[in-house]
């Protein structure tokens, strides 16, 4: 009895691998057709400038509209495409939905707004990547100061040199650069002397607590105070109350970025929200920005 269960649990086991496995497969398989089906989408989450209420910079974060299991979060395929190199196309499309988005909005009120791109590291190991960049933006015809990177402290872990070089061709072609989920990357601080970057994203994980508990808001602030005497922006990410707000205007943080102003939203929704004025009115009524 004892060695039937054992069998059981073992299959039972083996089958739920094998399932994972399958699923894998055939996720693997949707993706590499997902491009040509022009299934992916941006949505877009607004970025709070804590100086003047104003919107300036929109992060674009991407969505696949998935032909049977409906839209998917980055999680459930950026990590798949980044093993098996499919990130690199789907980093090309990003950009250039991006600088097409921005060509868009010439002449109307979206006209000033920077778009924020998320690269992976290993996005950073294609030796052509700059130059899809510059060509995205001269296709466009986009200033490449419109258009931001963010970039994890992964990148400072591994392949440091040529990560180095890729972010000095990016900083020469003009592009801003953004260090995102700052402080949970496990890197060494000396990147900051070696490599000054335009903005540091303090990681959700330190923000959801700040206003409850010291050490987070000790972290924070120290943060905030780093990169400003290093001449360094900073962005809080993961905001969701008008307590976290208070709190990062009182410690002079550059821009809030959260559900609490806006969740990520397709575009449509996006200039509408942009227009009636929402996300700042929103703000402005308690916390007299
Ligand atoms: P990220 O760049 O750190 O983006 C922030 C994530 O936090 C987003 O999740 C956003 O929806 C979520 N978020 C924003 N504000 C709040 C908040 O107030 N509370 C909470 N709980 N969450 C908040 P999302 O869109 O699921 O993206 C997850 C990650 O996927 C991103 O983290 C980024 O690392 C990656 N990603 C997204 N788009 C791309 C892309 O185009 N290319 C690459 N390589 N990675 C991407
Ligand atoms: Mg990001
Ligand atoms: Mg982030
Ligand atoms: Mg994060």
């Amino acid at each position: 009895r004892a060695k039937e269960q054992g069998r059981n649990t073992y299959q039972f086991y083996t089958e739920g691998m094998q399932d994972r496995e399958v699923m894998r497969l055939e996720l693997d398989k949707d993706l590499s057709q997902a491009l040509a089906n022009n299934e992916f989408v941006l949505y877009y989450q607004p970025q709070l400038n804590l100086d003047n209420g104003e919107i300036q910079s929109v992060e674009a974060l991407i969505r696949w509209q998935h032909p049977r299991r409906g839209l998917l979060p980055p999680v459930e395929f950026i990590p798949l495409a980044e093993e098996s190199g499919r990130i690199t196309d789907i980093g090309r499309w990003v950009v250039m939905a991006a600088c097409r988005q921005l060509a868009k909005w010439k002449g109307t009120p979206q006209e000033g707004l920077r778009i924020a791109v998320n690269l992976s590291g290993r996005e950073l190991d294609d030796e052509d990547l700059v130059d899809h960049i510059r060509e995205a933006l001269a296709l466009e015809d986009v200033p490449a100061d419109r258009l931001e990177v963010e970039l994890t402290e992964e990148i400072f872990i591994q392949n440091i040199e040529h990560n180095l070089n890729q972010l000095a061709r990016l900083r020469q072609l003009g592009v801003h650069l953004a260090i995102d989920d700052f402080g949970v990357g496990y890197s060494s601080l000396g990147y900051l002397r070696d490599f000054p970057v335009d903005l540091l994203k303090i990681d959700r994980s330190f923000i959801t607590d700040v206003t409850e508990r010291h050490d987070d808001a000790v972290i924070t602030r120290a943060v905030i105070n780093l990169a400003h005497n290093l001449g360094i922006e900073v962005v809080a990410e993961g905001v969701e109350t008008e307590e976290q707000l208070n709190f990062l205007k009182n410690h002079r943080c550059n821009f809030a970025q959260g559900y609490l102003i806006s969740r990520p939203i397709p575009v449509a929704d996006l200039e509408q929200a942009l227009a009636s004025g929402v996300l700042v009115a929103a703000i402005t009524a308690d916390s007299g920005l």
